[in-house]
Protein backbone atom coordinates (compact mmCIF):
# COMPACT_ATOMS: atom_id res chain seq x y z
CA UNK A 1 0.00 0.00 0.00
CA UNK A 2 0.63 3.88 -0.56
CA UNK A 3 2.12 5.34 2.38
CA UNK A 4 0.89 8.67 3.81
CA UNK A 5 2.43 11.71 1.64
CA UNK A 6 4.30 12.55 4.93
CA UNK A 7 6.83 9.65 4.46
CA UNK A 8 7.35 11.33 1.09
CA UNK A 9 10.93 13.30 1.17
CA UNK A 10 10.24 16.84 1.08
CA UNK A 11 11.32 18.51 -2.03
CA UNK A 12 13.38 21.05 0.22
CA UNK A 13 16.30 19.22 0.67
CA UNK A 14 19.52 20.60 -0.75
CA UNK A 15 19.42 19.12 -4.35
CA UNK A 16 22.83 17.00 -4.79
CA UNK A 17 24.91 18.01 -7.45
CA UNK A 18 25.46 15.38 -9.58
CA UNK A 19 24.26 13.88 -13.00
CA UNK A 20 21.50 11.51 -13.01
CA UNK A 21 20.52 9.93 -15.79
CA UNK A 22 16.72 8.94 -14.51
CA UNK A 23 16.20 11.26 -11.41
CA UNK A 24 12.35 10.55 -11.00
CA UNK A 25 12.71 6.45 -11.05
CA UNK A 26 11.51 4.72 -8.21
CA UNK A 27 13.78 2.87 -6.07
CA UNK A 28 11.93 2.03 -3.28
CA UNK A 29 7.89 1.33 -4.05
CA UNK A 30 6.58 1.41 -0.32
CA UNK A 31 8.30 5.10 0.11
CA UNK A 32 8.19 6.37 -3.52
CA UNK A 33 11.66 6.77 -2.86
CA UNK A 34 13.24 8.02 -6.13
CA UNK A 35 17.10 7.98 -7.30
CA UNK A 36 17.22 11.66 -6.88
CA UNK A 37 15.87 11.71 -3.33
CA UNK A 38 18.36 9.03 -2.83
CA UNK A 39 21.24 11.31 -4.22
CA UNK A 40 20.06 13.96 -1.93
CA UNK A 41 19.95 11.55 1.18
CA UNK A 42 23.54 10.68 0.42
CA UNK A 43 24.79 14.05 0.03
CA UNK A 44 23.03 15.18 3.15
CA UNK A 45 24.78 12.65 5.49
CA UNK A 46 27.69 12.30 3.91
CA UNK A 47 29.72 14.55 6.56
CA UNK A 48 28.51 11.82 8.91
CA UNK A 49 29.08 8.76 7.02
CA UNK A 50 32.43 9.56 4.92
CA UNK A 51 34.50 9.26 8.39
CA UNK A 52 33.41 5.64 8.49
CA UNK A 53 34.16 4.52 5.38
CA UNK A 54 36.41 6.82 3.31
CA UNK A 55 39.73 4.87 2.94
CA UNK A 56 38.29 1.39 3.22
CA UNK A 57 37.76 -1.37 0.47
CA UNK A 58 33.54 -1.22 0.20
CA UNK A 59 30.95 -3.59 -0.92
CA UNK A 60 27.66 -1.85 -2.62
CA UNK A 61 24.33 -3.04 -2.97
CA UNK A 62 22.91 -2.26 -6.37
CA UNK A 63 19.75 -2.58 -7.22
CA UNK A 64 19.29 -1.12 -10.70
CA UNK A 65 15.29 -1.57 -10.56
CA UNK A 66 14.52 -1.20 -7.30
CA UNK A 67 15.08 -2.80 -4.21
CA UNK A 68 12.00 -5.39 -5.21
CA UNK A 69 14.03 -6.22 -8.04
CA UNK A 70 16.64 -8.72 -7.99
CA UNK A 71 19.87 -6.47 -6.30
CA UNK A 72 23.38 -7.83 -6.39
CA UNK A 73 26.76 -6.90 -4.36
CA UNK A 74 29.67 -4.99 -6.17
CA UNK A 75 33.17 -4.82 -4.37
CA UNK A 76 35.25 -4.64 -8.03
CA UNK A 77 35.80 -1.48 -9.68
CA UNK A 78 35.08 -0.87 -13.61
CA UNK A 79 34.85 1.62 -16.24
CA UNK A 80 31.46 2.67 -15.74
CA UNK A 81 31.31 3.81 -12.21
CA UNK A 82 30.25 7.49 -11.65
CA UNK A 83 33.01 10.10 -10.91
CA UNK A 84 35.07 10.07 -8.23
CA UNK A 85 35.30 6.45 -6.80
CA UNK A 86 38.24 4.99 -6.27
CA UNK A 87 40.15 1.61 -6.59
CA UNK A 88 41.90 0.47 -3.94
CA UNK A 89 44.27 -3.13 -4.89
CA UNK A 90 43.31 -5.88 -2.57
CA UNK A 91 45.46 -9.03 -3.30
CA UNK A 92 43.33 -11.71 -3.53
CA UNK A 93 43.19 -14.27 -0.21
CA UNK A 94 44.34 -17.59 -2.12
CA UNK A 95 46.50 -16.24 -5.41
CA UNK A 96 47.88 -12.98 -3.82
CA UNK A 97 46.56 -11.35 -6.97
CA UNK A 98 45.61 -7.78 -6.78
CA UNK A 99 41.87 -7.07 -7.19
CA UNK A 100 40.73 -3.05 -8.19
CA UNK A 101 38.09 -2.77 -5.14
CA UNK A 102 35.82 0.26 -4.77
CA UNK A 103 36.66 3.13 -2.25
CA UNK A 104 35.51 6.10 -2.43
CA UNK A 105 36.19 9.43 -0.15
CA UNK A 106 34.43 12.66 -1.53
CA UNK A 107 30.65 13.82 -1.28
CA UNK A 108 30.41 13.96 -4.77
CA UNK A 109 30.99 10.11 -4.93
CA UNK A 110 29.02 9.47 -2.18
CA UNK A 111 25.90 11.31 -3.59
CA UNK A 112 26.61 9.47 -7.56
CA UNK A 113 26.03 5.83 -5.71
CA UNK A 114 22.90 7.13 -6.43
CA UNK A 115 23.09 6.78 -10.11
CA UNK A 116 24.35 3.19 -9.68
CA UNK A 117 21.01 2.05 -8.20
CA UNK A 118 23.70 1.51 -4.82
CA UNK A 119 20.94 1.19 -1.96
CA UNK A 120 23.71 -0.05 0.55
CA UNK A 121 27.14 0.67 1.23
CA UNK A 122 29.19 -2.04 3.44
CA UNK A 123 32.82 -0.89 3.99
CA UNK A 124 35.46 -3.49 5.06
CA UNK A 125 36.64 -3.35 8.87
CA UNK A 126 39.70 -2.70 8.47
CA UNK A 127 41.77 0.72 6.15
CA UNK A 128 43.14 0.71 2.61
CA UNK A 129 46.46 1.37 4.08
CA UNK A 130 46.41 -1.41 6.70
CA UNK A 131 44.58 -4.16 5.20
CA UNK A 132 45.62 -7.24 7.04
CA UNK A 133 44.83 -5.66 10.65
CA UNK A 134 41.32 -4.81 11.88
CA UNK A 135 40.76 -1.61 13.24
CA UNK A 136 37.12 -2.00 14.18
CA UNK A 137 35.17 -5.09 14.82
CA UNK A 138 31.54 -5.19 14.59
CA UNK A 139 29.21 -7.72 16.65
CA UNK A 140 26.33 -8.39 14.67
CA UNK A 141 22.92 -9.05 16.88
CA UNK A 142 20.83 -11.38 15.08
CA UNK A 143 17.42 -11.94 17.00
CA UNK A 144 14.48 -14.24 16.19
CA UNK A 145 12.25 -11.51 14.92
CA UNK A 146 9.71 -12.52 17.32
CA UNK A 147 11.57 -11.55 20.00
CA UNK A 148 10.98 -8.15 21.78
CA UNK A 149 13.18 -5.18 21.77
CA UNK A 150 14.14 -5.24 24.99
CA UNK A 151 15.29 -8.81 24.56
CA UNK A 152 17.53 -7.10 21.62
CA UNK A 153 18.62 -3.76 23.57
CA UNK A 154 19.36 -6.21 26.62
CA UNK A 155 21.73 -8.46 25.10
CA UNK A 156 23.74 -5.08 23.18
CA UNK A 157 23.61 -3.77 26.59
CA UNK A 158 25.23 -7.23 27.79
CA UNK A 159 27.74 -7.01 24.94
CA UNK A 160 28.66 -3.77 25.85
CA UNK A 161 28.90 -4.38 29.58
CA UNK A 162 31.42 -7.44 28.65
CA UNK A 163 33.23 -5.25 26.46
CA UNK A 164 34.01 -3.07 29.05
CA UNK A 165 34.91 -5.53 31.25
CA UNK A 166 37.75 -6.33 28.82
CA UNK A 167 38.87 -2.73 28.69
CA UNK A 168 36.81 -2.12 25.26
CA UNK A 169 34.34 0.88 24.69
CA UNK A 170 31.99 0.04 22.19
CA UNK A 171 29.01 2.18 20.31
CA UNK A 172 25.69 0.99 18.86
CA UNK A 173 23.52 0.92 15.73
CA UNK A 174 20.72 0.06 14.10
CA UNK A 175 20.77 -1.77 11.00
CA UNK A 176 17.71 -0.62 9.10
CA UNK A 177 17.27 -4.40 9.70
CA UNK A 178 15.81 -6.61 12.42
CA UNK A 179 19.40 -6.58 14.47
CA UNK A 180 21.71 -4.23 16.05
CA UNK A 181 25.23 -4.03 15.16
CA UNK A 182 27.75 -3.04 18.06
CA UNK A 183 31.02 -1.28 16.52
CA UNK A 184 34.64 -1.93 18.83
CA UNK A 185 37.48 0.85 17.03
CA UNK A 186 40.73 -1.01 18.10
CA UNK A 187 44.26 0.11 17.37
CA UNK A 188 45.08 -1.85 13.96
CA UNK A 189 47.57 -4.39 15.60
CA UNK A 190 46.03 -7.97 15.64
CA UNK A 191 45.87 -9.78 11.75
CA UNK A 192 42.46 -10.63 10.63
CA UNK A 193 42.49 -14.43 11.53
CA UNK A 194 43.97 -14.09 15.05
CA UNK A 195 40.70 -11.23 15.20
CA UNK A 196 38.24 -13.21 13.88
CA UNK A 197 39.34 -16.08 16.33
CA UNK A 198 39.14 -13.25 19.22
CA UNK A 199 35.57 -12.34 17.92
CA UNK A 200 34.53 -16.38 17.99
CA UNK A 201 35.80 -16.65 21.73
CA UNK A 202 33.80 -13.95 22.83
CA UNK A 203 30.39 -14.77 21.46
CA UNK A 204 31.13 -18.15 22.71
CA UNK A 205 32.11 -17.19 26.52
CA UNK A 206 27.94 -15.64 25.69
CA UNK A 207 26.87 -18.44 24.44
CA UNK A 208 28.01 -20.49 27.21
CA UNK A 209 26.41 -17.75 30.10
CA UNK A 210 23.14 -18.12 28.28
CA UNK A 211 22.45 -20.67 26.22
CA UNK A 212 18.83 -20.16 26.11
CA UNK A 213 18.84 -16.34 24.77
CA UNK A 214 22.64 -16.79 23.10
CA UNK A 215 23.63 -19.17 19.93
CA UNK A 216 26.99 -18.67 17.78
CA UNK A 217 26.22 -20.95 15.12
CA UNK A 218 24.70 -19.74 11.84
CA UNK A 219 22.26 -22.31 11.42
CA UNK A 220 18.78 -20.34 10.65
CA UNK A 221 16.52 -23.26 12.00
CA UNK A 222 18.56 -23.21 15.57
CA UNK A 223 17.26 -19.43 16.13
CA UNK A 224 13.61 -19.43 17.22
CA UNK A 225 13.96 -17.62 20.38
CA UNK A 226 17.19 -16.58 20.42
CA UNK A 227 19.66 -13.80 19.44
CA UNK A 228 22.84 -15.45 16.56
CA UNK A 229 25.72 -13.85 17.93
CA UNK A 230 27.20 -13.48 14.59
CA UNK A 231 31.19 -12.99 14.94
CA UNK A 232 31.39 -13.70 10.74
CA UNK A 233 31.57 -10.16 10.06
CA UNK A 234 35.02 -10.09 11.80
CA UNK A 235 37.09 -11.64 9.11
CA UNK A 236 39.03 -10.47 6.28
CA UNK A 237 37.00 -9.28 2.93
CA UNK A 238 33.85 -9.34 5.34
CA UNK A 239 31.91 -6.09 5.77
CA UNK A 240 29.07 -4.58 7.99
CA UNK A 241 26.84 -2.32 6.63
CA UNK A 242 27.51 1.21 6.77
CA UNK A 243 26.25 3.49 9.89
CA UNK A 244 23.89 6.10 7.62
CA UNK A 245 23.16 3.21 4.77
CA UNK A 246 20.16 3.00 3.51
CA UNK A 247 19.09 -0.83 3.42
CA UNK A 248 17.71 -2.33 0.00
CA UNK A 249 14.45 -3.54 1.84
CA UNK A 250 10.87 -2.36 1.55
CA UNK A 251 10.54 1.21 3.24
CA UNK A 252 14.41 2.09 2.43
CA UNK A 253 15.06 1.78 6.45
CA UNK A 254 18.68 3.50 7.02
CA UNK A 255 21.15 2.17 9.56
CA UNK A 256 21.84 4.73 12.29
CA UNK A 257 24.20 5.35 14.76
CA UNK A 258 22.05 5.74 18.21
CA UNK A 259 23.49 6.93 21.71
CA UNK A 260 23.26 3.64 24.50
CA UNK A 261 20.49 5.54 26.02
CA UNK A 262 18.49 5.17 23.06
CA UNK A 263 18.20 1.68 24.14
CA UNK A 264 16.26 2.35 27.16
CA UNK A 265 13.39 3.24 24.71
CA UNK A 266 10.29 1.44 24.48
CA UNK A 267 10.29 0.68 20.69
CA UNK A 268 12.48 0.58 18.24
CA UNK A 269 13.87 3.59 16.60
CA UNK A 270 13.08 3.50 12.93
CA UNK A 271 14.50 5.81 10.55
CA UNK A 272 14.07 5.95 6.71
CA UNK A 273 15.31 7.32 3.55
CA UNK A 274 12.08 9.49 2.96
CA UNK A 275 11.61 10.57 6.31
CA UNK A 276 14.77 12.09 6.47
CA UNK A 277 13.62 15.16 6.81
CA UNK A 278 11.68 14.81 9.99
CA UNK A 279 14.67 12.97 11.67
CA UNK A 280 15.08 16.67 13.50
CA UNK A 281 18.78 17.13 15.24
CA UNK A 282 19.90 13.48 14.59
CA UNK A 283 22.82 14.93 12.55
CA UNK A 284 23.86 17.80 14.59
CA UNK A 285 24.80 16.14 17.22
CA UNK A 286 26.90 12.80 16.50
CA UNK A 287 26.19 10.41 18.77
CA UNK A 288 29.43 8.87 17.22
CA UNK A 289 31.71 11.53 17.74
CA UNK A 290 34.48 10.08 20.07
CA UNK A 291 34.41 6.39 18.13
CA UNK A 292 37.41 7.86 15.73
CA UNK A 293 39.13 9.69 18.57
CA UNK A 294 39.38 6.17 20.30
CA UNK A 295 42.30 4.33 20.80
CA UNK A 296 42.01 1.08 22.36
CA UNK A 297 43.55 -1.78 21.90
CA UNK A 298 42.86 -5.81 22.76
CA UNK A 299 45.18 -6.24 25.72
CA UNK A 300 46.94 -9.41 26.25
CA UNK A 301 44.35 -10.02 29.00
CA UNK A 302 41.44 -9.42 26.97
CA UNK A 303 43.25 -11.84 24.31
CA UNK A 304 43.42 -14.18 27.02
CA UNK A 305 39.88 -14.24 28.12
CA UNK A 306 38.16 -14.93 24.67
CA UNK A 307 40.88 -17.47 24.16
CA UNK A 308 43.56 -15.73 21.88
P1 LIG B 1 19.86 -7.24 10.18
O1 LIG B 1 19.81 -6.35 11.38
O2 LIG B 1 18.53 -7.36 9.54
O3 LIG B 1 20.52 -8.54 10.51
P2 LIG B 1 22.32 -6.80 8.84
O4 LIG B 1 22.90 -5.73 8.02
O5 LIG B 1 23.04 -7.08 10.12
O6 LIG B 1 20.79 -6.47 9.13
P3 LIG B 1 22.91 -9.54 8.15
O7 LIG B 1 22.17 -10.49 7.29
O8 LIG B 1 23.03 -9.90 9.60
O9 LIG B 1 22.22 -8.10 7.95
O10 LIG B 1 24.34 -9.36 7.53
C1 LIG B 1 25.36 -8.71 8.26
C2 LIG B 1 26.31 -8.10 7.31
O11 LIG B 1 26.94 -9.12 6.53
C3 LIG B 1 25.68 -7.18 6.27
O12 LIG B 1 25.54 -5.87 6.79
C4 LIG B 1 26.64 -7.26 5.12
O13 LIG B 1 27.69 -6.32 5.25
C5 LIG B 1 27.21 -8.66 5.23
N1 LIG B 1 26.60 -9.56 4.27
C6 LIG B 1 25.47 -10.27 4.42
N2 LIG B 1 25.20 -10.99 3.31
C7 LIG B 1 26.18 -10.73 2.44
C8 LIG B 1 26.49 -11.16 1.10
N3 LIG B 1 25.72 -12.02 0.44
N4 LIG B 1 27.60 -10.67 0.51
C9 LIG B 1 28.39 -9.80 1.16
N5 LIG B 1 28.16 -9.36 2.41
C10 LIG B 1 27.08 -9.82 3.05
MN1 LIG C 1 22.57 -8.67 11.38
MN1 LIG D 1 24.35 -11.47 10.43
Amino acid sequence: PRVAAKLIAAPTMEKAPVRLTHPDKVVDNETHLTKQQLADFYWAVSERMLPHIANRPLSLVRCPEGSEKPCFFQKHTNHMLPPGIGSIDVPDKKTGTPEPYITLDTREALAGLAQMGCLEVHPWGSCNDDLERADQLTIDLDPDELLPWEVLTGAALDVRKRLKDLGLESWVKTTGGKGLHVVIPIEPELEWPQIKQWCHGFVNLMERADPKLYLTKMTKSARAGKIYLDYLRNERGATAVAPYSPRARKGAGVAVPLAWSELDEPERPVFRVATFPEWGGRLKKDVWADLPKTKQRISKEAQKAAGL
